[in-house]
């Protein structure tokens, strides 16, 4: 029996001033050491739940692609990689539709899906990603999301596996961006946004 559980930072407020000399870079909110240490533990659930079992590991591209390498490297089952990308149309406000840029190229009958995404803010993503899927026919889809920042949900939704629930703030490295930069930060870092 594996003990995974997600691990609530919400309420974490002092972040480790970090080796990181980018003025961008507020300081760290969750070391490597910690991110991967729940990533084990997540990885010998999925090794429990999956076993014996066709799996098809669908990363949302391009932030879940460092989770997910990761991740990949802890699980011993019997698996493909398949990413998607996804973009949102955004106006003034997140419409919450989406276009497909990169699909899933193999089929998906008779086999478990389990996307991969970096985080969870709104929840329109994983709604969509959840959904997608389905047109595919496969036996089922499930969520796994390294990050969740619960105060911004709109749909009420949450990933099937979820690594961290995190504060309110705008976080990069680990695979997540500003701007298309810091997603090589080994550490989950908080962008300070007075200096934007
Ligand atoms: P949602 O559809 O749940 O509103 O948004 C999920 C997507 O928004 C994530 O996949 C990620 O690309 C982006 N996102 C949400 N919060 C953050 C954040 O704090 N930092 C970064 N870099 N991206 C975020
Ligand atoms: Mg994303």
């Amino acid at each position: 029996m594996s003990s995974f559980s997600t691990i609530d930072i919400t309420s974490r407020r002092e972040y480790w001033s970090s080796m990181y000399t980018d003025p961008l870079i507020a300081g760290v909110l969750l070391s490597r050491t910690e991110i991967d240490a729940q990533m084990s533990r997540l990885a010998v659930q999925l090794n429990e739940d999956y076993a014996g079992k066709k799996v098809t590991i669908v990363p949302i591209m391009l932030g879940g692609m460092i989770f997910c390498s990761d991740l990949v490297r802890k699980l011993s089952l019997d698996m493909i990689i398949d990413p998607i990308s996804i973009h949102s149309y955004k106006g003034t406000e997140s419409t919450g539709s989406f276009e497909v840029l990169l699909e899933p190229q193999q089929p998906m009958a008779g086999r478990h899906v389990l996307v991969v995404e970096d985080i969870v803010d709104s929840g329109k993503s994983i709604q969509f990603a959840k959904e997608y899927p389905q047109k595919k026919d496969p036996l089922s889809v499930k969520i796994v999301a390294l990050f969740s920042k619960p105060a911004r949900r709109k749909i009420p939704i949450e990933a099937d596996y979820t690594g961290f629930l995190i504060p309110n703030r705008f976080v990069v490295g680990y695979g997540l961006d500003y701007d298309g930069r810091f997603r090589e930060l080994p550490d989950l870092c908080v962008l300070d946004e007075s200096k934007l």
